[in-house]
C-alpha cells in the first residue's frame, strides 16, 4: 500500500477527491483492486460556451471552457469502491 495513512502532517484531508479543472491533469487509482483506468466520476461543472447560431436557428458550440468544477464522487467501475479510489499525480516528467 502507498497509502499514507494517519499523516498527522498532512492536515484535514477530504474524503472526496478533488479535480482540477482540467480533465487529464490528475489520475486516480483504486486501492482496494488496483484498477486505474476505470471510474465512475460524479461532477459539477460551470462552464461558458460560445454558442454559434446559423440564421436558421442551429447551433454549433465553438468553444467552451470549464469556469469551475466540483468533483461530487469517483467511484471504481471495477470493484464499485468509493472510498478506496485516491488521487495520484499524473506522470511527471
Ligand atoms: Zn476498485
Amino acid at each position: 500500500m502507498v497509502t499514507a495513512g494517519d499523516d498527522m502532517a498532512a492536515g484535514d484531508v477530504d474524503a472526496a477527491p478533488l479535480l482540477p479543472a482540467k480533465p487529464g491533469a490528475v489520475r486516480y487509482r483504486c486501492s482496494s483492486c488496483g484498477n486505474l483506468t476505470r471510474f465512475d466520476v460524479v461532477a459539477t461543472r460551470q462552464t461558458r460556451a460560445f454558442y454559434h447560431f446559423t440564421l436558421a436557428g442551429e447551433c454549433r458550440i465553438e468553444d467552451e471552457d470549464v469556469l469551475s468544477e466540483l468533483v461530487e464522487s469517483v467511484t471504481c467501475r471495477w470493484c464499485g469502491s468509493t472510498a478506496a479510489v485516491e488521487v495520484i499525480s499524473p506522470i511527471a516528467g
